[in-house]
């Protein structure tokens, strides 16, 4: 559910016509709605409500950066899981507190591992053993410890797009999972760590429940062995992955269903679980509006809409070959068949082939829907476009949470160097 509606003839964000966004920012411009967000917190959280502990929720960082986003998500008492130094600025910027703060990722470099320190966030999500005795030493050389949850990959077929699946044996992502009781152990030795659980994250986008119950018993039977062999887990942090309905009418698994399967799975475990939650909380709550810039008939072919969005706004379609949903701002009732493209110079930057959609002319306002997650935050300034706008509406209020970056803005931090002269 989410508070993009048509109200006389026109799609509102909350109380905001979007017409009136386009003529205040222009376009394209990516629409969140904070209410919108809200309540996707709160049907996660109260999906949750069966734990036999108070979970910690951390949103993905990764698929909404915006600091606005963040600050609604921190108003609503979610950490953040980052994957990267800049995401941790974020989340602390946006008033998430340190200890709410999830460090994720393969990749973590030595000066990240010490901003995590001198931060001091909640845990590092430790992804190999070579990260394990890195962040060890670093630790006990500024006389720290380290909360520490070891990634397992528990080699499962998410069953979603292979480029966002992340649990199969040969992902790059978590620690193979035959090795992991003993990896753990070992690393629960080291002075400056303080190893305290196991962490997973399968995919996203999952349009099922049973592969994430398969890796969660796994991880289940993992927390005995570890015990059994004398190590602690006070800590198991369960990842994001769940699914949203891209296209009108198609239905996921609901934060109910997932949390009744995960209390049902992890009963008896005694341990903190961490949720690491994306694009079910961003998804449905952003939208990206776009003006048509001319509709090029080709004679009795299928006609290709010219929208000003592109690949470099939106690029989960030319990615993934993802279905967005596109609605006219003002559906005048007719129907078309057209193929929905961006202006970039690549056939790539194709939003939809042979969509049956609104009619639409030139001028006309149209929405992306389902745009909040994975959206901006993948954008570039590819063909020098600039950076997309963004703004967040709260009813009838209506604000740039992140002003478009021109690409004279660009241009002015290139330099020609005095030797081509
Ligand atoms: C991307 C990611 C998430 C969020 O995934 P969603 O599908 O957006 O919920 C959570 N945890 C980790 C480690 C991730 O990489």
């Amino acid at each position: 559910m989410d508070y993009f509606q048509i109200k006389n003839g026109e799609l509102h964000a909350e109380d905001v016509p979007l017409s009136r966004i386009a003529e205040e920012f222009g376009t394209p411009v990516y629409i969140y709605s904070r209410a919108t967000l809200e309540r996707h917190t709160r049907v996660f959280r109260e999906g949750l409500a069966g734990l036999e502990k108070k979970p910690h929720l951390a949103f993905a960082v990764k698929s909404n950066p915006n600091l606005a986003v963040l600050r609604v998500m921190a108003r609503e008492g979610f950490g953040a899981d980052v994957v990267s130094g800049g995401e941790l600025a974020r989340a602390l910027a946006a008033g998430m507190k340190p200890e709410d703060i999830v460090f994720s990722g393969v990749g973590k470099t030595w000066a990240e591992l010490e901003l995590g320190l001198e931060k001091g966030i909640g845990q590092f999500n430790i992804e190999s053993e070579e990260e394990g005795l890195e962040l060890a030493e670093l630790a006990a050389e500024r006389g720290q410890t380290a909360r520490c949850a070891l990634r397992v990959n528990p080699d499962i077929d998410a069953g979603t797009h292979e480029k966002i699946s992340t649990g199969k044996a040969d992902n790059k992502f978590g620690v193979p999972i035959d090795m992991a009781v003993a990896m753990y152990l070992r690393l629960a030795k080291l002075p400056g760590l303080e190893m305290r659980g196991l962490a997973v994250h399968i995919g996203s986008q999952l349009s099922d429940l049973r592969p994430l119950e398969l890796a969660f018993e796994k991880i289940g039977a993992l927390v005995q062995q570890i015990r059994g062999a004398g190590g602690s887990v006070t800590h198991v942090d369960l990842g994001g992955g769940l699914g949203v309905p891209y296209r009108a009418g198609e239905v996921m698994p609901s934060p109910a269903d997932y949390g009744s399967m995960v209390a049902r799975v992890t009963r008896g475990w005694d341990v903190t679980l961490m949720f690491e939650p994306g694009r079910v909380i961003a998804g449905n709550a952003g939208v990206l509006l776009t003006r048509v810039v001319r509709v090029k008939r080709n004679g009795n072919r299928v006609p290709f809409v010219i929208v000003d969005a592109a690949m470099n706004d939106l690029a989960r379609p030319a990615l993934y070959g993802s279905w967005h949903d596109f609605d006219a701002v003002r559906p005048s009732g007719q129907r078309m068949v057209a193929n929905i493209v961006g202006p970039i110079c690549e056939t790539g930057d194709t939003f939809a082939m042979d969509r049956a959609t609104d009619a639409l002319e030139r001028g006309d306002l149209a929405v992306f829907r389902t745009a909040g997650a994975y959206g901006a935050t993948m954008a570039s300034s590819y063909n020098s476009r600039g950076f997309v706008a963004e703004v967040m509406v709260d009813g009838d209020k209506v604000a740039s949470v992140a002003d478009r970056i021109l690409p004279a803005e660009i241009t002015a931090a290139e330099r020609v160097p005095d030797w081509l002269d």
